[in-house]
C-alpha cells in the first residue's frame, strides 16, 4: 500500500476546519478571563509581588478591566477586577487601579488591535533584561514571538507617567510581544485568551534560552518554517484551547476566583 502524500498546506485547512468544529469556545466572561490570566500567571511563577498588570478593554470604548491594585495574582477573583476609565478613574469595583497602568492606556490608543495587554517580570524574563539579550525562537513551542517579538534597550523609568507608556508602545510597533531591558516583558494582544498564552510561552521561551546558553550556542531555525509555526501556534481556536486548558485546571484548584 503507498502512503498518501499531500501538500502541507491542505492538512493546514483541514486542521483549522476540525478545531472549528471540535474545540470548545470557553464561556468564562471578560472578569473571570482576567481573574484566571492572573492565577495562571501566578502559577507559572510570574509573580513579582504587586509589580505587573493585566488588562483587557471593557464593552464601552475607552473602558478596560483590571485587578485592584494592591493585590496579588493569585488573589484575583472576577469581584475584584475592577472597571476604569481612559485616566485611570474607577467607574466599576471597590479600590484603586494600579498606577503602572497607565502605559497599558498608551497601548490601546495607539494599537486599535490591541484588546487585552500582560505585563510582568517572571525571573527568566528578567535575566535575560538585564544583559541586554533579545528572545531567541529557536524551538518550535515558542515560534509565535518569531519576528512578533520587540525589544526595547533602554528603560525608560517605573511607568506611571506619559512618557513611559509613548516610549514603549512606539517601540512595540505591530509586535505582539516586547522585551523591555531591566524590567520584563509586555504582550499586546486581539484577546484575553492570546494574551494569556504568549506572557506564559515567553516566560517559557526565556528559561529556555536561559538553560540553552549554559550548555551551548543556541542554533537559529529555518524563517520560512518559523514563519509557518508561529501561525500555526497562533490560530484563534488553538490559543483558545491552551488557554481553557489553562484555565480548568485553576478552576478546579482555585474555584473562588470565578466569583
Ligand atoms: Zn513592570
Amino acid at each position: 500500500m503507498s502512503a498518501i502524500r499531500r501538500p502541507k498546506q491542505e492538512y493546514h485547512e483541514r486542521t483549522t476546519r476540525n478545531m472549528e468544529r471540535h474545540l470548545p469556545t470557553p464561556e468564562w466572561n471578560i472578569r473571570q478571563k482576567v481573574a484566571l490570566t492572573c492565577r495562571i500567571l501566578a502559577a507559572e511563577g510570574h509573580e513579582s509581588a504587586l509589580a505587573g498588570q493585566i488588562t483587557a478593554r471593557g464593552q464601552e470604548p475607552g473602558t478596560y478591566h483590571m485587578l485592584r491594585f494592591g493585590l496579588g495574582f493569585d488573589e484575583a477573583c472576577a469581584s475584584n477586577i475592577i472597571l476604569v476609565d481612559d485616566d485611570l478613574n474607577v467607574l466599576e469595583g471597590e479600590g484603586m487601579p494600579n498606577p503602572s497602568n497607565r502605559f497599558h492606556l498608551w497601548i490601546y490608543r495607539h494599537h486599535p488591535r490591541v484588546n487585552s495587554i500582560v505585563h510582568t517580570h517572571p525571573p527568566h524574563v528578567s535575566a535575560l533584561s538585564v544583559i541586554g539579550e533579545e528572545l531567541a525562537v529557536a524551538h518550535m513551542d515558542h515560534t509565535m514571538f518569531f519576528e512578533d517579538c520587540a525589544y526595547l534597550p533602554e528603560w525608560p523609568g517605573v511607568p506611571i507617567g506619559d512618557e513611559e507608556g509613548e516610549i514603549i508602545s512606539a517601540a512595540l510597533g505591530n509586535k505582539r510581544a516586547i522585551l523591555l531591558a531591566h524590567h520584563g516583558q509586555l504582550v499586546a494582544c486581539s484577546s484575553a485568551e492570546e494574551a494569556a498564552v504568549m506572557a506564559v510561552f515567553m516566560e517559557r521561551a526565556a528559561k529556555l534560552q536561559v538553560l540553552a546558553r549554559a550548555i551551548g550556542p543556541i542554533k537559529p531555525i529555518r524563517p520560512e518554517l518559523a514563519r509557518e509555526a508561529h501561525d500555526y501556534r497562533l490560530k484563534p481556536k488553538a490559543v483558545g484551547a491552551t488557554f481553557d486548558y489553562f484555565a480548568r485546571r485553576i478552576a478546579k484548584s482555585q474555584p473562588e476566583c470565578l466569583d
